[in-house]
């Protein structure tokens, strides 16, 4: 028997695909994509994949292209060439909402919260979608019980909050609409070092409970340790890409991107 047919046992009856050889697919798989603003080509021929359950960071200097790419990918900015599948459906040319209903959810950089509405509006605001609504209530728990400092302030107005407790209530709102992949663009810019470090940590937490998410950060070091995997956009280019292990030890992000062995 070869290893393309794999033994018809310890499956329930009745299963016909069961029989064929599973090949995990990727949960997002993007390929050759090209993007841009106007008639200046801001992205060219990007492939990469995040398969279920990984950390994927996008790495790269100012002006490379990853917010292009996550705006790309939510539907935000129409791609000019390329494919981009989730969860095996084709979303190349889906709209904004439709790509939200099935779960890529975007946190922005700059993190963009209703200032005048309290932490509780601006979170609830997150489960929009008819799939993450009907589990509101219990969502609001969960991320409360990420982040009590959010649960302290729920009524306080979210323009009141300090950097941290914003970039906090961004990714919370992000959660609220039950990601199943979530991108998060620069989830630390602009955070003092403690509360960096804080972030990632709940990063990590997020990552130990299976969440997908592709990462787009300045903080090459840190995204490195906790991603799987990572690729290096240089104007609009995957220039470098693999293992996060394998990204960590090569000497081109040691030079340009953790000011290892300069000089
Ligand atoms: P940063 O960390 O500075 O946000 P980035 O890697 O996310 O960098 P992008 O914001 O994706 O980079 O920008 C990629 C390129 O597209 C840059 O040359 C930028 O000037 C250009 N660009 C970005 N947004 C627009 C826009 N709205 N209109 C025109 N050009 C844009």
């Amino acid at each position: 028997m070869s290893a393309e047919q794999p033994r018809a046992v310890d499956r329930p009856s009745g299963g016909t695909s069961s029989l064929v050889a599973e090949k995990i697919a990727p949960l997002l798989h993007v390929n050759g994509l090209s993007a841009a603003y106007g008639n200046v080509t801001a992205l060219w021929d990007v492939s990469f994949s995040v398969a279920e359950g990984q950390v994927v960071a996008l790495l790269g200097s100012n002006g490379a292209g990853k917010t292009t790419t996550l705006r790309t990918l939510s539907g935000l900015l129409e791609s000019t060439s390329g494919t981009v599948r989730f969860a095996g459906q084709d979303i190349t040319h889906a709209r904004s909402d439709q790509i939200v209903d099935l779960g890529i959810i975007h946190v922005p950089e700059g993190r963009q919260l209703w200032p005048r509405m309290s932490v509780q509006e601006n979170l609830e605001l997150g489960a929009y979608a008819a799939r993450a609504k009907a589990q509101r209530a219990a969502t609001l728990e969960r991320v409360y019980s990420l982040f009590p400092r959010l649960k302290e302030r729920r009524t306080q107005a979210a323009g009141t909050l300090s950097g941290g407790e914003r970039q906090m209530c961004a990714l919370g709102r992000g959660l609220m609409g039950l990601p199943r992949l979530l991108m998060l663009d620069e989830p630390s810019l602009g955070l003092a070092p403690r509360l960096v470090g804080e972030m990632f940590e709940t990063l990590r937490v997020l990552r130990q409970q299976g969440l997908t998410v592709l990462l787009v950060e300045q903080n090459v070091h840190q995204a490195l340790e906790l991603a799987d995997a990572a690729f290096v956009l240089e104007t609009g280019r995957i220039v470098l890409s693999g293992p996060s292990a394998e990204l960590l030890a090569d000497e081109r992000v040691r030079n340009a991107y953790l000011g290892v062995g300069v000089g």
